[in-house]
């Protein structure tokens, strides 16, 4: 697919840039790590791209798609986990497109992948991917995942149009029936499981009524979030040679904004329905309001020399406000000390905004090893407070 969620390396560039990664010695010769450090990692497992969407440079740039042997990726996820990582995202443009033919002509379908990588590699707490092209999920890729407690929750299938007319336009391959029948299917097999998609808008020839199916998809698929973006034309494709660029500027920013603003309200009513619930996630690091905050603290320390510097080793046991991510990929933040990053703990949410749930932590005991012991003291009231229980004990 032309875009992948944020956290996930959103640019073909930087999925260029993870094959080279493998040969850093950061990376140890293996993967590429995310988020929360080592807890994390990438494994691509196609290249390229067959599709050819109007807009997307993608197959002209990447080339056409390519797959790794399966044995290689199990190899990969198996050695990535025995070094600690707890996440591995399979990467491709079109993961799901996944398909490798043996010398004996044997074939491993993106399904069959999943249930090795999972079935072989059960060490590893969680597996991700991410991109799929809607066209190409298969039922029995939906219960491969249904099938794999550790495979994540989480599908992001971008529609690009609730429009059918501008999906033949993009050549995309499917209507906006097969498409919300993709999603019924997902959802009936797995009903927690978080959607995400892409859309564009202002596509050459976009009208009102187009751009209104738009909305009404968004609706219909109660995405957890939804990549908006305004087309403009890329020299080298298909749409850049047949199509005019003929919706205006301003007329595509209020479509952006009108999008944005419904799936604001989407956000918030899923993430409302989270409050009072318990969720697992996988602690990526110090939230970013935690960052502002050291930022602002490091910053008062030049003027005011007295200041101390702050401790940035796992040790340091202060509480401080963490971010973590569940299995649907929602983000949730919580107070805890440093060293729960890269653990897998549940949380309570309490309250939630669009983007973010807050929660506090449950209890003592993670779901998976945290990287050290956490001693829980109650303190009235829900209050709480952690003491870090040194390697000794
Ligand atoms: S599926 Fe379409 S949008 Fe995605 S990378 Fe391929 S050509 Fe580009």
């Amino acid at each position: 697919e032309h875009s992948t969620p944020a956290r996930h390396v959103p640019e073909h560039d930087d999925l260029e840039a993870l094959d080279s990664s493998r040969a850093h010695p950061a990376a140890g010769g293996a993967g590429h790590y995310g988020a929360a450090g080592p807890a994390q990692a990438y494994v691509r497992i196609t290249r390229g791209c067959n599709k050819f969407c109007s807009f997307c440079v993608v197959p002209m740039t990447r080339g056409m798609e390519q797959h790794r042997p399966p044995d290689q990726i199990v190899a990969e996820a198996r050695r990535l986990a025995a070094r600690g990582v707890r996440e591995v995202t399979l990467l491709g443009q079109t993961v799901n497109h996944y398909t490798w033919s043996d010398d004996r002509g044997r074939v491993t379908t993106f399904a069959d992948l999943l249930r090795r990588v999972h079935d072989e590699v059960p060490e590893l707490p969680r597996l991700r991917f991410v991109t799929s092209f809607p066209r190409d999920f298969t039922d029995d890729a939906l219960r491969a995942m249904a099938g794999s407690p550790r495979i994540c929750r989480y599908l992001h299938i971008p529609a690009q149009s609730g429009s059918n007319r501008l999906l033949k336009a993009m050549n995309r391959g499917y209507t906006v029936e097969d498409y919300r029948d993709l999603l019924d299917r997902a959802r009936s097999l797995m009903p927690d499981i978080c959607l995400s998609g892409d859309m564009i808008v202002g596509f050459p020839g976009e009208t009102e009524a187009d751009f209104t199916t738009s909305v009404d998809l968004l609706r219909y698929a109660r995405y957890k979030n939804c990549f908006i973006f305004k087309y403009s034309p890329r020299p080298g494709t298909a749409a850049y040679d047949r199509f005019d660029d003929d919706v205006p500027d301003e007329i595509k920013r209020r479509r952006n904004n009108d999008l944005l603003a419904v799936q604001a309200e989407i956000n918030l009513a899923n993430h409302r329905e989270l409050i009072g619930r318990s969720v697992e996630v996988l602690v990526e690091g110090l939230s970013k309001a935690q960052l502002r905050r050291q930022e602002s603290e490091q910053d008062r320390g030049c003027e005011v020399e007295a200041c101390p510097p702050l401790p940035r080793d796992a040790s340091d046991d202060r509480i401080v406000q963490l971010t973590g991510r569940t299995s649907g990929d929602q983000i949730v933040v919580f107070d805890g000390p440093r060293s729960l990053i890269g653990g897998i703990l549940p949380v309570e949410v309490f309250a939630a905004t669009p983007y973010t749930l807050h929660g506090r932590l449950t209890h003592a005991g993670a779901v998976e090893p945290a990287p050290r012991a956490l001693q829980v003291e109650t303190a009235g009231s829900g209050a709480f407070r952690l003491r870090v229980l040194n390697a000794a004990s």
